[in-house]
Parts: structure tokens; C-alpha cells; sequence
């Protein structure tokens, strides 16, 4: 199957290359790209598909967010600011949702930041008991480091007063010392972990396949066509396998398989390649907390609430261990590290693990690593460490940053000073902690505007270009497949997305107004607006 695709501007974001005017497609890889006459001298009496002057760009590549969770989430109510702007707004929805609630599970809402809510504060379990009394109902942190449960959630989640805080985490409490319902860190995680994993259970294996394929529309409705699965499970990853048997991923996706289900992806036989769209070859370890949830692990403390210094996970032993087994048997390891304090651990067991002079060639990554201030940057880059991080945090949580950094705010998320040292930095969203939408992650990388308006650190905007190079050749980089995706030529997937406005040419403000009008995968559209690719 031969197509040939022209009228169009091609950001092809490959190195050296010539300008393009046309493209060919065979089958699922780019057969030619270049001046027409080439291109058409190499086809073989191949369809035209005429773009009417849209940009061509390479399909971007989200290098961390979390697929399932997107499509799991998709059904919860949205207690998200401005959505929501107060916390009757938050019950509002509660109460509605209670009403499309199935008996045995929670009511769900997600998306809230409290220092964005009328109150400024976290909504408390008698909030949530106003609006919803008889049965458990959770409100996630946009975060998804913290939550707040109603007194029928904590009760069934067997939190009780006067328990002491558990490992790894923290209750919120008011001032008789009495659960406010707020639940910071490892058991919001495990309460998270657990409600997905019954809901999917109760849904039917059906449900699973249908929240990776819910978020893997609108993932494709905005550009992407590859993602890195930042928490993938033995029961997501059944998930993903039958969407991509079933030829329903519309993604490429590149799995970070947790560090406590290697056991079982290395018993099982299920490392590697499993196709041109399913791959689970790195592990996922946490190292510390969250900015926004002030739960990141930093030297020093928090000026605000709830003030500590965050959490650390494992001990510098403990996290030098992992990464030694798991690079020892063939791993990428990426490590989700936020603070200076769980940063400086990373490195220190990145430095114990890879052999001296010979860098970093499964290309271990640091996950986030919002305070990598300048002396870390500079170890991280001697080490050839990768990072994926996340500009789309800006707008959407940037002012929570400023308040709880406020002496190191302009140096979090150091884009410019990173790539300087010469780090490998790739885009992402973490998703659904803020919206998937890579236009939106491109625009905070050039403009890093706060939702009040405020540039945090304006010496780290990065010119545009740098900007979608994070989401295309440097996360192609970041997931080992700089051969295959991440820029437009010759032998490459056929993987690109068609947009309304070039966002190389366009005022940053209006990038994420781009729209977009195709996004095909290895030759395939996974999405487009009207009939650009007829009968494909
Ligand atoms: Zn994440």
C-alpha cells in the first residue's frame, strides 16, 4: 500500500535534512521524503492525499504519563479548578455522581488542587459526608498523591483516629487531632491502586480494555501516537496486550513496568518486544513524594502545609540494590524523583551502578526531577542521565510550586540550564495528574506562565523548536527508539500528526489553540477530524 502526502509544510525534526515538500508512505514507513519530483520518482503509481498547506509534524511521543488511569479517571466526576471552582461546586458533583455510581464502588471525583478552591484549603470528610453520607466516596488530589475520603470510605479503608500516621505517607487531621479524611502518599496510592483494580475487576476484563482504549482516543484526538506507561501491572498490562491483539491501541506504547511486578513479567516470560505497539522492557521505581502534594522529598522544610521535609521511599542501599538487580538483568530504570534530597539518592545509585567511562547505555532515566538544581543537573549529566519531566505543570500547577518553593521557584524544572549540561530531556504529561495535551506542555516549555501569570524562572523558557524537539526526537531518545519514531524520514514508522498551524511559526500562547486534523500511526490514522485519509 503506497501513499503519497503533499500540499503540506513538513517539521520533519530530523538533523541535516533538506526541506521537504512531499512524502511518501509504504505500508507502515516513510518510503521517501523530500523535494516532489524525488518522492514521486521513487512511488509506484501511489494515492496523493493534498493537505491544503496543514503542518506535517512527527507524531508526538508522550515519554511519561499514565494510560489506564487516563481512561479510569475519564469516568470519575470532575472536581477540577476553574471546573469547580469551590468546595459546593466539588459536592455538586459528588451528589451526581453518587446517582451513576454502580453498588460497590466509591463515588469518584478527581482533579482538585486546594490552593486552586475558593477555600484554600482540601475539602474534609464532612464536606464529602454532606454530599454524599451513606456509602464511600473519594475526591483525588490532581496530584494523585493525596486524596480525601468520606468517613464511609475511611471506614471501609479501615482508617480509624488515633491511628498514627503509616509508613510512607500521612493522614490529615484537625485540631483535636481527629482524620480529616485527607490521606497523603503510599496508602492513597494503595487506595487508588485498589479501587482501579476492583472496579476493573468487578467491570469484567472488558473494562480494562476499555479505559486504555477511552484514553487512547483522546490521546490520538491530541497528537500522540506513541506514550510511555508510566505504571504498567501485571492486570494493565493484560489490558494493553488484548487492545493491541485487538487492534485497538492507538498508541505505541512503551511500558514502565512496576519494580514489585518484575518478578512476575520475568517469570512469565513477558519482557521485550511484543509487537510494533506493546513493549515492556524498563521498571518504574519511586523514590519520593509530589511537588504539589508537598510530599517530594527536599532538604530543608516546607513553608506550608503539611510542612516535614517530604518522604523518601528506601534508603540510599536499598534504591543502589534495585537498580544494580534490575540493570544487571537488562532493564532501563526510570525513577520518579522530585526533590533534591530523592535526586541526589537516585544519582548516588546510578553513580554505584554504571561502570565508570562507559555511560549510560540503557539510558536509565529520572522521572520528573522538578528540584535537579544546578550541581545535580551537572552530576546528572556527567552520568548521561535521561530525564523525562514535565512542562504542562506549570500552568497547571506552578503557583502551588512558587508557594511551596518560594526561594527555588525559578530554579524547578530548569529546561534551559538542563539541556546546557547537555542532559537528554524529554516531554511529558503525567497524566492525569494535568491534561495529556502535548500543546500544552510545548507552549509551558516556551513560555512557562503560571495559571496567575506569573514566569517561573524566565532564564529556562526554551525556543520553540527545543520545545517540540522533548516530545518527538528527545522522547523517541528516552524509550530507545530514536531509529524508529521521533522524526520524519526515510525508513522510519509512518507515524505523524497533521495540524492546522505550524507550531514552530505560531505565538506560543495560541499552540495549544493549534488544531489538530490527523494522527496516524505506522501508516494507519488513529484519529482525524474530517475525511483527510478516505477509507483508511
Ligand atoms: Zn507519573
Amino acid at each position: 500500500m503506497e501513499l503519497i502526502v503533499e500540499d503540506a509544510v513538513f517539521v520533519t525534526m530530523e538533523a541535516g535534512a533538506g526541506p521537504a515538500e512531499s512524502m511518501l508512505i509504504r505500508d507502515d514507513r516513510i518510503a521517501a521524503i523530500g523535494p516532489a519530483e524525488t518522492v514521486h520518482a521513487a512511488a509506484d503509481g501511489a494515492d496523493v492525499v493534498r493537505l491544503g498547506g496543514a503542518t506535517v509534524l512527527p507524531g508526538l511521543i508522550d515519554a511519561h504519563c499514565h494510560v489506564a488511569d487516563v481512561g479510569y479517571l475519564a469516568a470519575a466526576a470532575d472536581c477540577g479548578q476553574p471546573s469547580a471552582p469551590g468546595i459546593a461546586a466539588i459536592q455538586a458533583r459528588l451528589r451526581d455522581a453518587a446517582g451513576r455510581t454502580p453498588e460497590g464502588s466509591w463515588v469518584t471525583g478527581s482533579g482538585y488542587a486546594e490552593y486552586k478552591l475558593r477555600e484554600g484549603r482540601h475539602p474534609t470528610r464532612a464536606d464529602l459526608d454532606e454530599a454524599v453520607p451513606d456509602r464511600p466516596a473519594v475526591v483525588y488530589h490532581t496530584s494523585l498523591h493525596a486524596c480525601v475520603l468520606n468517613t464511609a470510605a475511611l471506614r471501609e479503608a479501615g482508617f480509624a483516629d488515633g491511628q498514627p500516621d503509616p509508613p510512607g505517607g500521612a493522614f490529615g487531621r484537625d485540631d483535636q487531632g481527629r482524620l480529616d479524611g485527607v490521606v497523603y502518599e503510599a496508602p492513597m496510592f494503595a487506595l487508588f491502586e485498589g479501587n482501579l483494580r476492583r472496579d476493573m475487576a468487578r467491570m469484567g476484563a472488558a473494562a480494562g480494555v476499555r479505559f486504555v482504549q477511552t484514553a487512547g482516543r483522546r490521546m490520538a484526538s491530541l497528537g500522540l501516537t506513541s506514550a510511555c506507561d508510566a505504571d504498567m501491572r501485571r492486570d494493565s498490562f493484560g489490558a494493553f496486550a488484548e487492545a493491541d491483539a485487538g487492534g485497538v491501541l492507538s498508541q505505541r506504547i512503551y511500558g514502565l513496568v512496576v519494580h514489585d511486578q518484575v518478578d512476575w513479567l520475568l517469570g512469565a516470560g513477558l519482557k521485550g518486544r511484543h509487537s510494533g505497539r506493546l513493549a515492556t522492557e524498563a521498571v518504574k521505581i519511586w523514590a519520593d513524594g509530589g511537588m504539589s502534594s508537598r510530599t517530594a522529598a527536599i532538604h530543608g522544610s516546607y513553608p506550608v502545609p503539611p510542612h516535614g521535609s517530604g518522604i523518601l521511599y528506601f534508603e540510599r542501599d536499598e534504591l543502589t540494590e534495585m537498580v544494580r538487580s534490575f540493570d544487571a538483568r537488562g532493564f532501563q530504570v526510570c525513577i520518579h524523583a522530585q526533590g533534591d534530597r530523592a535526586i541526589e539518592a537516585v544519582l548516588d545509585a546510578y553513580a554505584a551502578t554504571l561502570p565508570r567511562g562507559a555511560g549510560n547505555p540503557r539510558r536509565h532515566r529520572i522521572e520528573h526531577a522538578g528540584a535537579m538544581y544546578p550541581p545535580l543537573a551537572g552530576r546528572a549529566a556527567a552520568l548521561g542521565i535521561v530525564v523525562a519531566s514535565q512542562p504542562g505543570f506549570l500552568s497547571a500547577l506552578g503557583d502551588g510550586f512558587a508557594a511551596a518553593f518560594p526561594d527555588s521557584r525559578d530554579d524547578l524544572y530548569s529546561f534551559a540550564s538542563w539541556q546546557r549540561a547537555g542532559i537528554t530531556v524529554a516531554g511529558s504529561s503525567d497524566a492525569p495528574v494535568v491534561s495529556p495535551d502535548p500543546r500544552i506542555g510545548i507552549r509551558d516549555a516556551i513560555l512557562r506562565r503560571t495559571g496567575d501569570g506569573r514566569v517561573l524562572g524566565p532564564a529556562e523558557c526554551l525556543p520553540a523548536r527545543d520545545a517540540l524537539a522533548m516530545y518527538t526526537t528527545r522522547a523517541a531518545y528516552a524509550c530507545h527508539r530514536e531509529n524508529e519514531i521521533g522524526s520524519l524520514a526515510p525508513g522510519k514508522s509512518a507515524d505523524f500528526v497533521v495540524l492546522g498551524g505550524n507550531p514552530l511559526e505560531t505565538e506560543p500562547e495560541q499552540i495549544p489553540g493549534i488544531e489538530v486534523l490527523a494522527t496516524v500511526v505506522g501508516g494507519t490514522p488513529a484519529y482525524q477530524s474530517g475525511e483527510m485519509f478516505p477509507g483508511r
